[in-house]
């Protein structure tokens, strides 16, 4: 991304990009650019995260009053921009782009101040605990119970697909409260400490053989009632708030640019079987031009969203817009750069199993992730709401299906 696009913050983004290339080691640059899910290498973000706490930047997109930088939405878009030019390890840290936001919008005076201090300086990791294993898109039909024992809540169920639980300290979630009435109406939200006995987490591993998601198992669970976020059985009304923050807030378009910059610069160095230059065959150009308008109508729904952020709004219906642009956006431009990589993108090219080749990868650089990435983009349309369900909700809210 180039300085001139936004030349009133020259400055501001001298100041990120040095400070970056001041902090940034060698081990968090090799774990940003060996990156192959939207999760980074947890241990090495989180070390980075610490030292852009120190220096007041671990949540671009939180207001001052609760610890961040303040930014406006240009200078947010920016630091990311810096950051992915510098290959840092992203930070999707469920703390910081999902609980902390909701916290300042539903938590108490004393869940703020206790919390959001340990979130931004990584002392506590966070877990998402909605989903269970007869419940997905249909959220509501959850069924992990919390009942009443003097000051706390017992819990007894499982969550499902819980990303990082195996390394989270806490884990928001939601519990069902009460079994009257309408499913939505029944639901409650709780800050759980994964140190509580009764939790047993258990690994669930992906298809580019990493682990991420878990199942949770919570077993007679004792969680105080101080712990709960909003009203009891109106968990609902703080999840989909929460879940706002989730589809919109995480913002990956600098991320896709720098991608579609990798398959652009590869295909510049393969040949098609006529012998001319992929990047000069006219099909394929189309094809990464349409990839590029894409791009640039997602960076300016993402615009959108941090501005509505940054001014103390929600995301609202545009994290939707947003999640639905920006995951399928990742799937193609992922599945641009296996073409342009061709057979070094295979695993059996890769390793050991070639022989003569021992460990070492053959092929370009920057096909060593290609199929890794691929592989784990087919989860981006499904986590976190799928892209089915968003357009659901887009039929009911704005078109008024
Ligand atoms: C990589 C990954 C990470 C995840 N991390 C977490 C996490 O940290 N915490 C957490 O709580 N959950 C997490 N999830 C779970 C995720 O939120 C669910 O997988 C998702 O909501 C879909 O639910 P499901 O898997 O039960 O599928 P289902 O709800 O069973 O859906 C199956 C299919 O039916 C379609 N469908 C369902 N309902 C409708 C409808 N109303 N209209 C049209 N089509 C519909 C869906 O689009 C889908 O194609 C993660 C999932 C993945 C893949």
């Amino acid at each position: 991304m180039s300085p001139a696009r936004f030349p009133e913050y020259t400055e501001f983004r001298q100041e990120i990009r040095a400070f970056i290339e001041r902090n940034l080691t060698d081990d968090m640059i090799e774990a940003g650019r060996l990156q192959t899910s939207v999760f980074p290498h947890m241990k090495q973000a989180i070390a980075w995260q610490k030292i852009l706490h120190e220096r007041g930047w671990a949540a671009p997109s939180w207001p001052r009053e609760f610890g961040g930088p303040g930014w406006n939405a240009i200078q947010q878009q920016i630091f990311r921009e810096e950051a992915c030019r510098a290959s840092a390890p992203t930070i999707v840290l469920q703390g910081l782009t999902m609980c902390g936001p909701c916290l300042m919008g539903h938590g108490t005076q004393a869940q703020q101040d206790y919390y959001l201090p340990r979130i931004l300086s990584a002392e506590h990791i966070w877990c998402q605990g909605y989903s269970e294993p007869g419940a997905g898109s249909d959220l509501a039909s959850l069924t992990t119970s919390a009942v009443r024992d003097g000051e706390h809540y017992v819990l007894n169920g499982a969550k499902i697909w819980t990303s990082h639980a195996h390394l989270a300290t806490h884990m928001f979630c939601l519990v069902r409260t009460s079994t009257k009435g309408k499913s939505q109406a029944g639901i409650t939200f709780l800050l759980v400490d994964m140190s509580t006995p009764g939790i047993t987490v258990e690994p669930i591993i992906n298809l580019n053989g990493v682990h991420e998601q878990n199942t949770v198992f919570l077993e007679n669970v004792r969680v105080p009632q101080a712990n709960r976020v909003g009203e009891e059985n109106d968990g609902w009304t703080v999840a989909k708030y929460l879940l706002e923050f989730e589809r919109g807030s995480v913002c990956i378009s600098p991320e896709l640019r720098r991608n579609l910059d990798v398959a652009r610069r590869g295909a510049a160095q393969e040949r098609t079987s006529s012998g001319e230059r992929l990047i000069d065959d006219r099909v394929f150009r189309r094809k990464l031009a349409a990839k590029d308008i894409e791009l640039s109508v997602l960076e300016f729904n993402e615009r959108r969203i941090l501005s509505t952020v940054a001014s103390g709004g929600s995301p609202g219906v545009l994290s939707s817009v947003a999640k639905i642009e920006g995951m399928e956006l990742l799937q193609a431009i992922d599945r641009l750069t296996t073409e342009v990589a061709g057979p070094y993108s295979l695993p059996l090219q890769r390793g050991a199993l070639v022989p003569g080749q021992g460990e070492e990868p053959i092929g370009p650089d920057y096909a060593l992730t290609a199929m890794p990435r691929y592989l784990d983009g087919r989860s981006v349309t499904i986590a976190g709401g799928t892209s089915e369900v968003q357009r659901g909700i887009l039929a009911k809210s704005v078109l008024g299906l």
